[in-house]
Parts: structure tokens; sequence; C-alpha cells
């Protein structure tokens, strides 16, 4: 049975932190919105991904009233307080001089921990979202009334037409299908080498530790009270049955240059190529791409999650200045706005990603880079401690 006609201002496909953030600021300035999610709620709220808010971020989500959703997670200036350890000495971030425009905290939330909060807060509030949507298609995006197919959790089949599909289903969904192959262009960047990321159930004491050794980078990030994701620079090649859990923290203390006392049992480990990838444009018709759906950044950046948000800003206000003022201004230059900002975090990604890499395992780029990599190093770093003679 098909069921026609549940009509609404916004569909967002995919129920992650793009599309949460998006039906909450939504749902706060009543505008109708529907979530649909491919996955169980369950199965959302126990994905561990991601863990590092920055300061934008939380101030885009304190300005919209969902402060909430990171209460209990900042951590303070971002970089201060977090060791880099260069071939096991401890050194310091230089501190910023005070006239950064984020004044604001970043935060350490585990990213299930807030999408658990998202969810919780847009049902609370009176929120439409739809676990379970399979088959979710997108229809006459390039019109003026989109419509979004999908079957629900009985197996019945939905359609819905709106004014605006927003397309924040991650980095494999469908919505960005929907735009023509002629349209649509992608720029990919690929580092040449991968991380083995691991979660641990140990906590890690102090939040972040950072490593530059010359056995390649190796950090150690908090994933809340109770969990750290561990993360070791590797070859491409490299796959999960080559690192079993005792050659993972070997390494860690290795490239460390101390010993790992917190350890706990490992429960995932993946093999991640380092990449960036931008595709454009992030606006097709009435589609929106949003988060990983529009773009993927380097892990090293920990932007993943604030550029997901920086999107969700951009067009929830978008959407409103249309509804409230019949302005399409911010619609037109959504895509304009949101790929500016993602290849000045895309440059900056990858300025850090090749600084902190390079500086360590020479058989990636060799001496020269790593030289290069190491003074670039210096200048973020405060000046080292004399030794003592
Ligand atoms: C395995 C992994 C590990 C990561 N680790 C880190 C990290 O350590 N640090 C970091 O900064 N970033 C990390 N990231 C990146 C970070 O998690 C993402 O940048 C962030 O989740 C982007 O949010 P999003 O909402 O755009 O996408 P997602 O979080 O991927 O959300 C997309 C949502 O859409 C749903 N969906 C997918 N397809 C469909 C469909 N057809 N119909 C309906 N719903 C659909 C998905 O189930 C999901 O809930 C990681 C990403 C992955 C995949």
């Amino acid at each position: 049975m098909t069921e026609t006609g549940r009509d609404t201002t916004v569909v967002i496909v995919g129920g992650g932190v793009a599309g949460l953030t998006l039906g909450n600021f939504l749902l706060g300035k009543g505008i109708g919105c529907v979530v649909l999610e491919k996955h169980s709620r369950d199965y959302v709220e126990q994905r561990q991904r991601a863990g590092a808010l920055d300061a934008n971020g939380v101030r885009v989500l304190n300005e919209w009233g969902l402060g909430e959703a990171v209460e209990g997670y900042s951590h303070g200036d971002s970089d201060a307080g977090v060791p880099l350890l260069i071939d096991g000495e401890e050194r310091q971030w230089r501190m910023s001089g005070g006239d950064d425009e984020d004044e604001d905290d970043g935060a350490f939330c585990p990213q299930q921990i807030l999408v658990r909060n998202l969810i919780r807060i847009f049902l609370r509030d009176g929120g439409d979202l739809r676990f379970g949507a399979q088959d979710v298609s997108l229809h006459d995006v390039d019109t003026e009334q989109p419509t979004v197919r999908y079957r629900d959790a009985d197996g019945s089949s939905r359609t819905l037409t709106c004014d605006f599909v927003a397309g924040s289903d991650g980095f494999r969904g469908v919505s960005r299908t929907a735009v023509p192959d002629d349209v649509l262009t992608s720029s990919t960047y690929e580092f040449g080498y991968a991380w083995l990321s691991a979660m641990t159930q140990a906590p890690a004491d102090p939040l972040a530790v950072l490593a530059v050794h010359s056995r390649g980078f190796a950090a150690r990030i908090t994933r809340g009270p109770h969990a750290s994701r561990l993360y070791l620079q590797c070859p491409l090649t490299d796959t999960v049955e080559q690192w079993p859990d005792e050659r993972i923290w070997n390494e860690l203390e290795a490239r460390f240059g101390r010993p790992v006392e917190s350890r706990g049992p490992i429960t995932s480990r993946q093999v991640v190529p380092l990449r960036g990838v931008v595709f454009n444009p992030m606006r097709h018709g009435r589609l929106y791409l949003l988060g990983d759906a529009a773009h993927l950044i380097s892990p090293m950046s920990a932007e993943g999650m604030s550029l997901a948000l920086h999107d969700a800003d951009a067009l929830a206000k978008a959407v409103v200045r249309q509804v409230e003022k019949n302005d399409s201004t911010l619609l037109d230059s959504y895509s304009d706005t949101c790929l500016n900002h993602t290849w000045e975090r895309q440059a900056s990604a990858v300025r850090m990603t090749q600084t902190m890499h390079d500086s360590g395992d020479t058989t990636y780029e060799g001496e020269f880079r790593k030289q290069i990599a190491r003074k670039n190093l210096e200048t973020m770093l405060e000046p080292a401690a004399p030794h003592a003679s």
C-alpha cells in the first residue's frame, strides 16, 4: 500500500550528526521536517566514531539553544593541555594569542553521546524521526516539489512531498546520487598512508596525547570516562589481522616513548586510509547536501563532526530566511558558503596531517620532507625546555 501526501517543509535523509542537528534547529524555529534514518535507534545510539568538536561547533549549538547536547564535555582551549610527544620528549602546543575568532571552548564529546542527546531532544520537542527507513529514493529535486520515497520499518511504501530535501546520509548514502553525474564533480586527495584505529574500553589520561616518532604517528583520544580510541599510522596495505592487541599496545608504547598503563580490551579495529574528498556543488535544485554526504576530511583534523555542524547551521539559517521572509538569498549561496568553509578546513587539515606524519616515519615522504615538517611543527609549539646538563 502506498500512502501519499504527508507534506512537510524539509525531508532530512539521514539521522547522523548533520541531519539531527539540522532537524533540531528547524524544529526550534517551528519549521516542519521529517528525519528518515536507515538504521534503528539502538544502532545509531551505539555507533562509535568521532569524538571532537571544535569551538565553532560548540558555539553553533549554543547559539541555537542546543548546548545541552554537549553539556559536561567542554575541554577549554582546544589544544592547550594536549601533550605532543616528539621522539618521546613531551612538548606543549603554543597558546593562541587571544585574537582567535573562537573564544569558546571545544568539546571532547563521543559521537554516539552527541547523537543520543540530539535524538532525545528532537523527540522530546515533538520531532518526527523515522528509524528503519529503507530504500530511500529522491525524485523531482529539480522541481518546486521534490518527493522522497521509502519503505518504513513495517515494509510499507511511503511517499513524502516537501519543499526541500536535506541529504545528510553520510559518505555512502543515496542523496548524492540524485545529482546528475555531469553536474557533480568530486576532488580527492590521498595522503598515501592509513591509520589503524582501535577502540579500547579503558580511559585516556590525559584526554588526548599525540605522538610523532620515527616509527610513525600515534595518538590516544578520549571517548568518554571508560573508553578511548587508539591511532597508529600504518601502510595502506595493512589489514586488521596484522594488528593483534599485543602489537597495538607495544607499538603505542614505542611511539609514545613511555609506558602505557591504562589498557583495556580492544573492542573494534579498522584500517582507515587518510584522505580528503570534496563534492561540488552542494546544492542541486531543492536538494542540499551536508556533512559527509558532501565531503570527507582527514581524521587528523578531528573536524568531521564540526564540518557537519557548520553545514547544518548554514542550511537551517537559509531555510528559516526563506520560510520567514520569503528570501532565498542564503539558499542560493548555500553551496558556495559551505564549499568555501570546507576548503578552508581542508587546507588546514592537509597542513596538519602532513606536518604530523612527515615529521616521523621517513618511509613515506623521505628525510627532506621530515626536516621541513619538523621546522613547521616547531612554529606551532612552545619552545622546548632547556636540557639539564
Ligand atoms: C568509521 C568512522 C570513524 C570515524 N572516526 C572519526 C574520528 O575519529 N574523528 C573524526 O573527526 N571523524 C571521524 N569520522 C568522521 C565523522 O564521524 C563524520 O564526519 C561525521 O559522522 C559526519 O556526520 P554526518 O551526519 O554527515 O554523517 P554520518 O554520521 O555518517 O550520518 C549519516 C546518517 O545517515 C544514515 N544513512 C545512510 N544511508 C542512508 C539512507 N540511504 N537512508 C537513510 N539514512 C541513511 C546513516 O545510518 C547515518 O545515521 C569517522 C567516520 C567513520 C565512518
